[in-house]
């Protein structure tokens, strides 16, 4: 299996070039042409095991064929830490150089004022951890009626850590048509039921 095969931009692949990767990952190979295809993933990986890529590379393809609307982010990615969120969007910035894409970071311990300022310019893609996403859209700063792509990412992270009721509320704020890509290392119950009631139809990836 080569990058080339998986239905990537040829912008893509100079990114991937460029980042050094030659053969992609299992769960790239398996994820990315799902991602381009608009279908709903469950994937069972680790971290190590290049999902990151998975999803951000065929997100960007995405998001680069669309219109930027103020205060309506496109998409969503949801981390349990802040570490988790600033490494996903170090990758958005390594593998997005070739394209033009807004990107904001909501995680505490950070001034909210840059990250308002920031939505209210219009955004592609929210990174975001639950706490804080949930605490601006009380104050309503932020729409997510035009996020019709979200990743929640390290689910059973999210459930050591108390998130699932946040997602399941973040959830319902967004529009039921939309995407969703759900990537876990292990598939407890509470991330099975989670899986049920915000997937549709969604191919189970496991590596
Ligand atoms: P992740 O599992 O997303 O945290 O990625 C783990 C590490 O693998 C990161 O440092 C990536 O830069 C690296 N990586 C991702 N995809 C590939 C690939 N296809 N070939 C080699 N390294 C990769």
């Amino acid at each position: 299996m080569n990058f080339a095969d998986l239905g990537l931009s040829d912008e893509l692949l100079k990114s991937v070039e460029a980042a050094g990767y030659t053969v992609p990952t299992p769960i790239q190979a398996q994820a990315i042409p799902s991602v381009l295809m608009m279908r709903d993933i469950i994937g069972i990986a680790q971290t190590g095991t290049g999902k990151t890529a998975g999803f951000v590379l065929p997100m960007i393809d995405i998001l680069a064929h669309g219109r930027r609307r103020a205060r309506m982010p496109r998409s969503l990615i949801l981390e349990p830490t802040r570490e988790l969120a600033a490494q996903v969007a170090e990758n958005f910035e390594k593998y997005g150089t070739n394209h033009d894409l807004k990107m904001a970071l909501l995680i505490g311990g950070v001034q909210m004022g840059d990250q308002i300022k920031a939505l209210d310019e219009g955004v592609d893609v929210l990174i975001a951890t639950p706490g804080r996403l949930m605490d601006l859209f009380e104050r309503g700063k932020i729409l997510l009626t035009g996020c019709d792509l979200l990743v929640i990412d390290e689910a059973d992270r999210m459930l050591d850590m108390g998130f699932i009721p946040d997602i399941e509320t973040i959830c319902t704020k967004l529009p039921a048509q939309r995407q969703t890509l759900l990537f876990s290392a292990t598939m407890p119950p509470p991330i099975k039921k989670l899986a049920d009631k915000f997937l549709s139809n969604p191919k189970s990836i496991e590596v």
